[in-house]
């Protein structure tokens, strides 16, 4: 239970005894429940419990790590039960995700000292153990699978959409599903980064943006591929290739110890020298796990720093308003000598 250890560590940092969780990605993280949102966790001195209710009964036990004790009971009575455990102590809450609400009825249910944490679990999540890289590993190889599979219809009459159904089914057969909606943004709508496929259909000389993730066992993939059908015009295949140059530039210059703010500089700056500035409008990337945007934020500016352990997308991409746009999105994960490619779907290159 080294998870947990550290989670004591970072409640003694700051002073505090016990921990309330309410997070559904840190209810998994330390307890294993694969149906988070229905469960809570409590991380005292000396145990660490599991609530959730009777319709987890077979679950819960089947899912719980070793170490965490399951309670079965409703959401009141399971304030009830634990009320005994967490006397007199000053307790850490999830300021992100405790409601007031839910405030209340702990102060109602318990005698101790409520204190806001932010980002306390989150922390420890930026470090993935080698369970989680491989749980990440599995997403994105199956998520390159599918991709494979879905390629060859990706041209001119089929829509959008029918892109994003191939994916999403083709995910469901193997036993996963979609991480969030799949994003399918051909010709100008490919000029909209979040552009959701919609019924458009693909015409000749598009370049389509298609970015989709694998949520398997919990566990997410992130990848950004931009297809050319036919022949795109001279103009897109100049964008697309300044693109390109600027995502792998960024991932052979990913080092442990640097900062992200740095990192995201080296893709921001090639962009501007072929005039694509103002054309990349996000940030670089992002951490992916049990949450497919989670820390460390690879954005212009952050002072996250990269360590081994942390696994990350880099994604710059150029979107031009009426004419179209381009992402490439690699998951990378960091390691002690440098980095290493988790997706391995090929690139266009012109
Ligand atoms: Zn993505
Ligand atoms: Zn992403």
């Amino acid at each position: 239970m080294e998870k947990i250890e550290q989670v004591r560590s970072a409640l003694a940092g700051r002073g505090l005894q016990a921990l309330w969780v309410t997070d559904p990605a840190n209810v998994r993280y330390l307890s294993g429940f694969t149906h988070p949102d229905d469960g809570r966790v409590l991380v005292t001195p000396a145990e660490v419990l599991l609530y959730t209710d009777s319709r987890y009964t077979v679950q819960a036990k089947e899912d719980a790590e070793e170490g965490v004790q399951v309670v079965i009971a409703s959401p009141l009575s399971a304030l009830e039960q634990a009320a005994p455990k967490v006397a007199g102590l000053k307790v850490g809450i999830e300021a992100a995700n405790l409601t007031v609400a839910g405030l209340e009825r702990l102060q109602s249910a318990w005698q101790a000292q409520f204190h806001p944490t932010e980002g306390l679990v989150e922390e420890l999540r930026l470090y993935k153990t080698d369970a989680e890289i491989s749980g990440i590993r599995a997403a994105q190889d199956l998520a390159d699978r599918v991709f494979g599979e879905v390629r060859p219809m990706i041209k001119a009459g089929v829509r959008e959409l029918d892109v994003a159904i191939a994916l999403e089914q083709g995910l469901r057969q193997a036993g996963a599903t979609s991480a969030f909606d799949v994003i399918v943004a051909s010709g100008v709508r490919g000029a909209l980064p979040h552009g959701a496929a919609s019924d458009k259909v693909i015409e000749d000389g598009d370049l389509v943006t298609v970015d989709f993730g694998a949520n398997l066992n919990g566990y997410n993939s992130d990848m950004t591929r931009t297809v050319a059908v036919g022949e795109p015009s001279a103009e897109l295949q100049r964008i697309y290739t300044a693109v390109l140059a600027a995502e792998e530039a960024a991932v052979a210059a990913i080092r442990p110890g640097m900062q992200a703010g740095d990192l995201d500089a080296v893709a921001r700056d090639l962009l501007a020298e072929h005039g694509l500035a103002e054309a990349f409008a996000h940030s670089l990337g992002h951490g992916v796990g049990l949450v497919v945007h989670e820390n460390p934020r690879l954005a212009r500016g952050s002072e996250d720093v990269l360590q081994p352990g942390m696994v990350i997308t880099i994604e710059p991409g150029a979107y031009i308003e009426d004419l179209g746009g381009v992402r490439i999105e690699d998951l990378v994960l960091v390691t002690e000598s440098g980095y290493e490619v988790l997706s391995h779907s090929p690139k266009e290159r012109f």
